[in-house]
């Protein structure tokens, strides 16, 4: 599996070339901590009391070991470092203002301002061609979670069940609602000025209806000659390649190209859970082989529309992102097609990225950064995802190790 396409995997030394020894030391350290479930499960638990108890050894201890592995600085300033650092090996960054679960309006002004900032910043780096927006960073969780649930019940189009939920919000609630769009457009406007692309995470299932609604309706506006604005649609999701196909049809119908970036889902674990506690169906596929079918479906859905769909083939899994390239290869497109872009996570598997670069795609690192203590739930969902996912801490540990070894370090 790992050979197809001419691209390999397998070499470490290209994987960690960027890496000095003491660092590839580190990183071992680190994953070996992380493939203990127990050891990670009681970080979850104490990690978040010891901030907020400003415990004095907290901060030095995460900034030293899980922040430096998986976060770029904790000012946007700090990334430059890392981000020079990549371009050495033609490594592009998605810079990802981490700062999550901050509510009220002035917090939600300050992330647009902090947004827009790092959009300038990024439109004058060599190799920074997107950032990334969490729209719970512009708008408060209840809202979103309101409208959601007024469009869960109806039926129709998106935009139709969109419109209708809004109008069914409250005088005061529909003016917070127009400041939220007002915030969203103004980021994204200042990325098709700035020429960087602006990708939407996506999030819980339970406040996506509205994300999805208002990143269809930017891209209407921003992508009717390129790609500006990426929705993410997470193939976890049983309903989501269809919604992949709904959201082509509604592109092609108003002229404009689809940004999909594909990922497989952060919040399995909570969304299973809200599922079983409310007791309505989960809207996660059955098993993880069901997922993936969806997620290489997806990519070759996208693959297949290439001239209106810029796909963004945001993965760790090692056959989804060779599938991308055989797929290409079958279709005599080069592998840095302008509408297709690879992407993993800061901190994982460099193996994906630096030999996916090596063989000239367009691939980067999504490079978070922030304060420690607001960029504490992203470290927790990868600390997680490094100890439940079957096989991905071991595979990382193994390909440090035979990096190790290979150094005679
Ligand atoms: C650039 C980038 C941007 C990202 N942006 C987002 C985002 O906006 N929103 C978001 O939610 N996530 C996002 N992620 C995180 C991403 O969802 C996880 O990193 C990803 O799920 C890990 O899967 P993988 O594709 O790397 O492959 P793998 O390691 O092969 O798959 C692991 C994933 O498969 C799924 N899975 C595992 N077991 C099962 C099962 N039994 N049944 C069903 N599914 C299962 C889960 O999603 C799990 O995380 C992003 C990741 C990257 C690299």
């Amino acid at each position: 599996m790992n050979e197809t396409s001419n691209i390999s995997f397998d070499n470490t030394e290209t994987a960690f070339a960027a890496k000095s020894d003491k660092q590839l030391k580190k990183a071992h350290f680190l994953f070996s901590i992380m493939g203990k479930p127990w050891l990670v499960k009681m970080g979850l638990k104490l990690t978040p009391l010891a901030i907020r108890w400003h415990l004095p050894f907290t901060k030095p201890v995460i900034r030293n070991t899980i922040f430096q592995q998986f976060v770029g600085g904790e000012t946007l300033e700090q990334t430059a470092p890392v981000a020079a650092k990549l371009m050495q090996y033609n490594v592009q960054v998605i810079l990802d203002y981490g700062v999550e679960g901050k509510e009220g309006e002035e917090n939600f002004e300050h992330a647009r301002e902090e947004f827009k900032r790092v959009i300038e910043y990024a439109s004058t780096q060599p190799n920074i061609p997107f950032m990334s927006v969490k729209m719970t960073g512009f708008a408060r969780f209840a809202l979103l979670e309101k409208l959601d649930s007024i469009m869960s019940s109806l039926s129709g189009s998106l935009m139709k069940r969109y419109l209708t939920a809004v109008d069914k919000l409250s005088a005061e609630e529909k003016e917070e609602w127009h400041r939220v769009r007002l915030r969203v457009m103004q980021v994204c406007e200042c990325g098709a000025a700035k020429n960087v692309g602006v990708f939407i995470d996506a999030e819980e299932t339970w406040i996506q209806e509205p994300l999805d609604a208002l990143t269809m309706l930017m891209m209407d506006t921003f992508n009717k000659e390129k790609a500006v604005v990426f929705n993410t649609l997470q193939l976890y999701r049983h309903d989501r390649l269809q919604f992949l196909k709904d959201s082509f049809e509604a592109a092609e119908e108003r002229k404009f190209i689809l940004g999909a970036k594909l990922v497989r889902g952060a919040y399995m674990e909570k969304e299973r859970k809200r599922a079983a506690e409310m007791n309505y169906p989960s809207p996660i596929q059955p098993d993880k082989e069901s997922c993936d079918k969806d997620y290489n479906e997806a990519v070759k859905f996208c693959v297949q529309h290439l001239d209106k769909i810029s796909l963004i083939v945001a993965s760790h899994n090692e056959y989804s992102n060779l599938y991308t390239t055989q797929l290409l290869d079958e279709k005599g497109l080069p592998h840095n097609h302008p509408h297709v872009h690879f992407s993993q996570l800061y901190g994982m598997s460099d193996n994906i990225t630096f030999n996916l670069a090596k063989a000239g795609c367009s691939v980067s690192k999504y490079l978070p950064f922030g304060p420690i203590k607001d960029v504490i739930p992203y470290l927790m969902r990868r600390a997680q995802e490094n100890s439940s996912v079957s096989g991905q801490t071991g595979r990382e540990l193994g390909l440090i190790k035979k990096e190790i070894k290979r150094r005679g370090v």
